[in-house]
């Protein structure tokens, strides 16, 4: 049988990781410190895909050195577009995406970016992610960008039981308060790349390891609410030193529940 989700204490959440990594108060409004144009969140978040964050960066730095707007990027010949953003991968591709949504930018939407889900979500290479990032990070609206950090940290927390970032987006919106929904993002993203890494998660440092069902169920030795993170933890545990079932409640398997990995 599935287990249900628990209830999270998003509050605390926020305020033990904003604390941990010295974000100040996540209920600050997000743009005050940190306004992005929309294009350009746009077309880095596009760059992004599929990318380490350290080539996202870079790529885009010099991209938006050169083409800072739609008309600008319109208008650029893709040979050094390709030049431009090479160091992000699929970079071809990639090219010839932003530069379509730059084209479309201007012949659909006076050269804006638009402003709800749907309308973004019919540019090219746009996702739920991006266009839920857009709202964020361009408008400040509240929305739900779902990556693989904040899907599997999710699910570590006990807030969601999902298998793909898409079932977790749709989970969060319907359980979390909206206030917090706009700090949700970095925050989380931020602890997955440090603390609460894909393998083995630095429980034992993580300041809100009171408030996470895996934290617990590490410390207690009951099971996780992802069957790959106590394996994880078992394999790491010297001999003598493991604790806890190796099985769910139900005797049966997580794994064979088909959870799927972020
Ligand atoms: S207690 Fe562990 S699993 Fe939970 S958020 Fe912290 S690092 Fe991640």
């Amino acid at each position: 049988m599935k287990r249900p989700a628990t209830s999270v204490d998003w509050e605390g959440v926020l305020d033990g990781l904003s604390t941990f990594y010295h974000r100040g108060d996540w209920r600050v409004p997000y743009l005050r410190d940190h306004a992005e144009s929309p294009f350009q969140v746009l077309v880095g978040t596009i760059l992004s895909q599929r990318t380490r964050d350290a080539n996202t960066e870079r790529a885009s730095a010099a991209l938006f050195a050169r083409y800072p707007d739609a008309p600008a990027l319109a208008r650029g010949r893709l040979p050094d577009i390709e030049r431009t953003i090479r160091s992000t991968g699929f970079y071809r591709a990639k090219s010839r995406a932003i530069r379509a949504v730059a084209q479309q930018l201007l012949d659909r939407f006076g050269g804006e970016v638009p402003r709800t889900l749907e309308e973004l979500q019919t540019l090219p290479s746009v996702g739920p992610k991006t266009a839920n990032c857009v709202l964020v990070f361009g408008y400040g609206v509240p929305a739900m960008p779902v990556d693989t950090h904040v899907h599997r940290i999710s699910n570590r927390l006990g807030a969601v039981r999902t298998r793909s970032p898409e079932e977790t987006e749709q989970a969060l919106r319907e359980t979390v308060p909206e206030r917090y929904w706009i700090p949700l993002n970095p925050l989380l993203v931020q602890h997955g790349q440090n603390l609460c890494r894909p393998h083995r998660p630095k429980c034992p440092e993580c300041p809100i390891v009171a408030l996470c069902a895996t934290g617990r169920a590490l410390r207690d030795g009951g099971p996780t609410p992802r069957a790959e993170d106590r394996v994880a933890a078992r394999a790491k545990a010297p001999r003598g030193a493991r604790r806890g079932p190796a099985r769910g409640p139900s005797g049966s398997s997580h794994r064979s529940r088909g959870r799927a990995r972020p």
